[in-house]
């Protein structure tokens, strides 16, 4: 269950410290000590899994209500103008640690976070052939 190198199993195991802020049989969630803005938090499945593709679907079902309890406190502790869930899977996401995690990520205006990216209209053509790859293995 738990991966011997994993820093995030060894928060959850008490072997590396925390500021933890909520905890039930399922998730874990603490401030990320790296933060972008004031109030950057994650919250972790307490199982070792490398990401979404291979969470435990009752364990990933525990974490919107905890992200939901943890972004209302953000949200009356710091008013934040915005909070984005950001949740990172490989390396061209931008994944680092591989345990499971979603960032609270809240935002200020303009706080220059590459996050909000612009529509510009889609080659339907093109979105339909690739909708029919994803189908046919769905
Ligand atoms: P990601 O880059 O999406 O995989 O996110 C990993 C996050 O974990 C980064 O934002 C790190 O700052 C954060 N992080 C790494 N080690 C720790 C730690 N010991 N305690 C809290 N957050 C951490
Ligand atoms: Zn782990």
């Amino acid at each position: 269950m738990a991966d011997p190198d994993c820093i995030f199993c060894k928060i959850i195991a008490g072997e590396v410290p925390s500021f933890k802020l909520y905890e039930d049989d399922r998730v874990y969630a603490m401030m990320d000590i790296n933060p972008y803005n004031d109030g950057h938090c994650l919250v972790i499945t307490k199982a070792h899994a490398e990401n979404l593709l291979n969470a435990d679907p009752d364990d990933l079902a525990a974490v919107l209500p905890a992200a939901q309890k943890i972004c209302r406190a953000v949200e009356a502790a710091l008013e934040p103008e915005g909070i984005n869930l950001v949740q990172a899977n490989g390396p061209a996401a931008g994944q680092t640690v591989y345990h499971y995690h979603t960032h609270i990520f809240p935002r200020r205006l303009n706080d220059g976070a590459m996050l909000n990216w612009g529509h510009s209209p889609g080659d339907m053509a093109r979105i339909e052939k690739v909708y029919s790859k994803i189908m046919a293995v769905m």
